[in-house]
């Protein structure tokens, strides 16, 4: 989907969720739930990067790919959609001009909550316009292990922090990075991620997958 056919969006507000997604697992997509749930949403959007402003990206999975994993883990939800505006905009993907997309587009009266996990919220000062993104859209952040979400008073500062809401969520130590690491030491990801992301994978040889699919990655 584009931002464009939420013109008139009847709903009380909108969920982003920006990431890789290289590929997307069973972490973003109960960080979207929980979301969901929290805020009684109709619509969580999930929103894959051109260009991480924050990582490197040269071994990133092609754009098309991350979009088409994204797309098929959300087919059977009709309140998750994924969306294209990063991978169509050109240079990196910063989340504020996202958020200011969504915005011109959404009636002024719908809220945009802007969803992270605990690892991407502690880099908030490393954004582009922190402060813009705290002010235009309600961030929210959910545990992930190895990250401590109460440390967000020390590292961000009282008055960033006070502006964050913690969304209860049981710490899920799946990683993207895990996966693809996995994928290539030949080793099975069933219950990581939805069995049509796997398929995928394997379908395209991605992260090095064997080709054909290695029976024990692809099985479900
Ligand atoms: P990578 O290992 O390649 O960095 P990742 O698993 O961290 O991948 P991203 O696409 O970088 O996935 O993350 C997108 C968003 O989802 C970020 O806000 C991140 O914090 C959040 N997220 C990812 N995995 C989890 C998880 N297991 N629990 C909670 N939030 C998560
Ligand atoms: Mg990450």
């Amino acid at each position: 989907m584009r931002f464009e056919d939420l013109a008139g969006y009847s709903g009380q507000a909108v969920a982003l969720i920006g990431g890789t997604f290289d590929p997307i697992h069973y972490g973003h997509m109960l960080l979207a739930e929980r979301a969901r749930e929290q805020y009684e949403l109709d619509l969580v959007v999930f929103v894959p990067n051109r260009l991480s402003p924050l990582k490197e990206n040269d071994d990133v999975a092609a754009a098309e790919h991350r979009y088409a994993m994204v797309e098929l883990a959300v087919a059977d939800n009709s309140c998750f959609a994924v969306c294209r505006d990063e991978l169509d905009r050109p240079g990196p993907s910063y989340s504020i001009q996202t958020i200011r997309a969504l915005r011109r587009i959404l009636p002024v009266a719908v809220r945009i909550l802007f969803v992270t996990g605990a690892d991407a919220i502690l880099e908030l000062p490393e954004w582009h316009e922190p402060e813009a993104i705290l002010e235009e859209a309600q961030v929210v952040a959910a545990a992930r292990p190895g990250f401590n979400l109460d440390s967000l008073d020390s590292i961000l500062g009282e008055s960033r922090a006070g502006k964050i809401d913690i969304l209860p969520m049981p710490a899920l130590g799946i990683s993207s990075t895990d996966i693809r690491e996995r994928v290539s030491r030949g080793q099975n990801i069933r219950y990581l991620t939805p069995p049509a992301v796997i398929h995928h994978i394997c379908e395209h040889g991605l992260y090095g997958a064997r080709q054909p699919a290695a029976p024990d990655i692809a099985k479900q």
